[in-house]
């Protein structure tokens, strides 16, 4: 059973006993919560799609380790090709969903978990591979969702983890016992926490050896005890619990951030995957993020081109769609979109192999395409509301539509060029709404600018990886400077 159908894997989630919370609100049944649903759409996408035979060479491949073919969600990258073609999967499911489908997360935890482990055991003599491949043969076998939780509340910015006032402001080992160890603290902003199965939780800075107790990384099924999930607010969330499906703008799709309290959860060795070893808190974040920084080169794409085309048909359906500077917007946000998607493709064509055999992106490159993906959508989305016109901020609501007094003002008052529906008008106009400035725009913009990694994350490891020194050396050369 290496793939799963939409259905089993809607089955599987109302399996999971979870303790969930929704505006204060505990959730018994999450697949079927008005507000939690779209996400769990978005997600059950990355299913659908790997069934259907346009699609399999993106969405499947052959597992590396067990031979099956398996969602590529759950593959180790064994060349440049599957780089470049997890890029390109991304880039479908974000013009598919208009939305963050969530299943990159724990795919990126999985890739960088695999290589660090391997050269922590050849550093330091441990058997941290052998068991983190015999957790990822269980998910690629039943075909799971993994959510890789990085991200520490942080408290006090200024101090390490084992400085802080209140020491589970970073995510701890609290106990080592014979048979595992207990956990303790939380992770925040965490994409599709509710939708997975299972968690990969990792450290999210380097560490030094005062930090040790907080350098952890492990997996433990979404439904472990003690775990609470409390689920995030987004813009005009609540339009999806008013009825119709002119409002959210998006009538299937949306995405989910959960903020996930770990109050003491017991993990066994077997699913521990580091355990103090500090020197290696750095690499693993530093690859985790490459890998994030590289998915947005596609995801972020593919919903930048549902904007795009979201824009031009309400500029259509205004009568505005002919003018030269409505055409020249659109140029320029195609031209900011395919940049991003340059970038995506160059760090995965520019990808190494790593000594356990799994490719790694180019990490300089992948640092410039988040850089860039932290400004262009930003750029992309105030075209489209400049395409889009004020009515974004100001239209009535499909209620106003609906009703049987004032629905005739609103239809005769809305319409735009001749012989657009009048609904169809304000379906494109809720759609730029819910992008730019609404539910969707979490994902298109915020998680642009702080998801794996705020900017001058990206700066750092620019300067980094940059090279200045062979820069200067190139420029005294051709100057005949000689020192
Ligand atoms: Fe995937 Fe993009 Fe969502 Fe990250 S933000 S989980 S890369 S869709
Ligand atoms: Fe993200």
């Amino acid at each position: 059973m290496a793939l799963k159908t939409t259905e089993e894997y809607l089955n599987s989630l109302r399996q999971l006993k979870r303790k969930i919370y929704v505006m204060g609100q505990l959730v018994d049944d999450p697949v079927d919560h008005p507000l939690i649903r779209p996400s769990i759409n978005s997600i059950a996408m990355t299913y659908e799609l790997a069934l259907e035979p346009e699609h399999e060479d993106l969405m499947t491949c052959t597992s590396s380790i067990t031979g099956e073919k398996i969602n590529r969600f759950g593959h180790l990258h064994q060349s440049t090709d599957d780089l470049v073609k997890k890029v390109k999967m991304q880039r479908l499911l974000g013009q598919k969903t208009g939305s963050c489908f969530q299943r990159c997360v724990g795919m990126d935890a999985m890739n960088a978990l695999d290589s660090t482990c391997y050269e922590m055991d050849q550093k330091l003599g441990t058997d941290y591979h052998q068991r983190f491949r015999r957790f990822l043969e269980y998910v690629q076998t039943n075909d799971l969702v993994v959510d890789g939780a990085m991200t520490d509340p942080k408290g006090d910015r200024s101090l390490a983890p084992s400085a802080q006032v209140d020491p589970d402001l970073y995510l701890h080992i609290v106990e080592k016992r014979e048979d595992g160890i207990v956990v303790r603290g939380a992770k925040a902003h965490q994409t599709g926490m509710i939708n997975s199965h299972e968690i990969i939780v990792m450290p999210t800075v380097s560490m030094t050896e005062q930090d040790k107790a907080y350098a952890v990384t492990f997996a433990v099924p979404t439904d472990a005890e003690g775990i609470v999930y409390i689920y995030g607010r987004q813009a005009s969330d609540t339009r999806k619990l008013e009825g119709g499906s002119i409002d959210t703008g998006n009538v299937k799709f949306g995405g989910q951030e959960v903020l996930t309290v770990f109050d003491n959860v017991f993990v066994p060795w077997e699913r521990v995957f580091m355990c103090e070893e500090w020197e290696f808190a750095g690499m693993l974040v530093e690859r985790f993020a490459g890998y994030h920084r590289q998915s947005y080169g596609g995801c972020k794409v593919g919903v930048g081109d549902v904007l795009i085309g979201a824009a031009a048909v309400a500029a259509d359906y205004s009568g505005a769609g002919k003018p030269s500077h409505v055409k020249d917007k659109l140029i320029e946000m195609m031209h900011l979109n395919e940049t991003l998607y340059a970038c995506g493709i160059a760090c995965s064509s520019e990808g190494r192999k790593t000594a356990s055999g799994t490719f790694l992106i180019d990490l300089l490159l992948a640092n410039v395409c988040k850089q860039n993906v932290t400004r262009f959508p930003y750029e992309i989305a105030r075209l489209a509301q400049d395409i889009a016109g004020g009515i974004i901020g100001t239209m009535p609501s499909e209620h106003d539509l609906r009703h049987p007094e004032i629905g005739p003002y609103v239809e005769k008052y809305l319409q735009g060029a001749a012989g657009v529906p009048t609904e169809n008008r304000m379906r494109i106009i809720r759609l730029v709404e819910n992008l730019t400035m609404g539910a969707a725009a979490v994902g298109y913009l915020t998680e642009s600018m702080h998801g794996a990694g705020s900017p001058q994350a990206q700066r750092i490891m620019i300067s980094r990886q940059g090279n200045l020194q062979h820069k200067k050396k190139l420029a005294k050369n051709l100057a005949g400077i000689e020192e």
